[in-house]
């Protein structure tokens, strides 16, 4: 099916039937970034005037003060973690994850805790979880509300941290209302939230102090890349606690954007961040696929990911035992997913089955393997080409 270079150096290929999963690699890069990231390799930058570059592209994208590229979304969360503890305050931030004597605090809402959520305990904070899944009860509670939060709230609160999803409550808005009367900022993870380009503005626009993009999704930057957007003095934190900082002093000159020297008053030694560190590669490669991203057609993206989700929904369900429904794009994904269910006692094989032994070929196939507790497996359209769909269709065939 394939001749890669992952053939070449004897890793199996993976045909990617699940959507930018980063345990598979993401998502294909842009050519137009990948030959920008070869060209980046060939020559030297300064890393700062790299950063001081992406922040004004993230700025013009989001409406925000500032912005700033880390390593992937997660890194974004870490050292916004870092910036709302340690502020301006050299000796915070050489002793991250030691936060003795500093608020350190981020409340989160039950229901926005995910596995990220150790993303901000790297960088020394402590989790208050507030609220409760009443709402899965029928109690008639609807989720964590505002109330909740703000009573969580201490002189030990250093942020608010909210996970952007279509079906996230209470609302972003009210969020920040609660926090911001009580001077706290509200972190954002809205990792897979783009497309539509609006949501770039979208949450800066509901107040969010810091919200983090992973630029290896939908972007289809480099996998090892996230932007985070947001307010400047923030963003000069996550600066100083990211940045190379193998600086001698007298001749210390970092972009004033970036890094305030006297707000600083000293060079901060290697942060929290620097081993997150990002190359030019990365930045030139990011911000090639951010511009590239920004003047894509998205409505034609969308509506060649649906066509291609309803045929092979329409093929599959020829197939005895199997129905398939097709997913609402904005529920989970930013592409309509195919969910194919399994009748297991009338197909010739179980989902387990068929999702395991694809994973096995060669290539392996990757199809979504989040509903097997339904008996269902999930196609996403997104990182398949027109021959790998046909090819993805003729081996789910072979077992059913
Ligand atoms: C993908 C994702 C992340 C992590 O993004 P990376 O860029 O891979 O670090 C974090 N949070 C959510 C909700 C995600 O979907």
């Amino acid at each position: 099916m394939t001749d890669s270079v992952y053939d070449e150096i004897g890793v199996p290929t993976v045909i990617n039937a699940t959507g930018t999963k980063t345990r598979i690699g993401g998502s294909r890069i842009r050519p137009e970034a990948a030959e920008a990231m070869r060209e980046a390799a060939a020559g030297f930058a300064r890393i700062s005037d790299l950063q001081t570059r992406a922040s004004e592209l993230i700025q013009d994208v989001t409406g925000a003060e500032a912005g700033y590229v880390c390593s992937g979304a997660s890194a974004c969360l870490t050292l916004s973690a870092a910036a709302t503890i340690a502020g301006t305050d050299l000796d915070a931030m050489a002793h991250l994850p030691e936060t003795n004597g500093l608020a350190d605090e981020i409340v989160i809402p039950r229901t926005h805790r995910t596995g990220y959520d150790h993303a901000y305990r790297v960088a020394g904070a402590t989790i208050v979880d507030v609220g409760t899944n009443d709402a899965h009860l029928g109690t008639g509670a609807v989720n964590t509300e505002p109330w909740e939060i703000e009573r969580a709230i201490t002189d030990e609160t250093a942020a608010v941290g909210y996970v952007q999803k279509s079906y996230t409550t209470p609302p972003l808005e009210d969020v920040v209302d609660v926090a911001h009367e009580h001077d706290v900022p509200v972190i954002v993870d809205a990792a897979a939230e783009v497309p539509p380009v609006d949501n770039f503005e979208r949450f800066v626009d509901a107040g969010a102090d810091l919200v983090a993009f992973s630029g290896g999704k939908a972007i289809r930057g480099p996998q090892t890349t996230g932007i985070l957007a947001g307010r400047a003095d923030l963003v000069r934190s996550v600066a100083a606690q990211h940045l190379d900082m193998h600086a001698a002093e007298a001749v210390w000159t970092p972009p004033a954007e970036l890094i305030d020297v006297d707000e600083l008053g000293g060079v901060p030694r290697q942060g929290i961040g620097r081993g997150m560190k990002v190359g030019k590669e990365e930045l030139v490669g990011v911000i090639t696929a951010l511009e590239s991203f920004l003047e894509e057609d998205h409505d034609a993206n969308a509506s060649a990911w649906r066509g291609r989700a309803e045929t092979i929904a329409a093929d599959l369900a020829e197939l005895a035992g199997i129905e398939t429904t097709l997913t609402a794009a904005e529920k989970t994904s930013v592409a309509p997913e195919v969910v194919v269910s399994v009748d297991e006692s009338i197909a010739d094989a179980t989902a387990t089955d068929a999702v395991r032994g694809l994973r096995e070929e060669r290539p392996r196939i990757y199809v979504g393997a989040d509903d097997l507790h339904r008996n269902a497996f999930t196609i996403n359209p997104m990182c398949l080409t027109d021959n790998e769909a046909t090819y993805v269709l003729e081996r789910i065939r072979s077992y059913f």
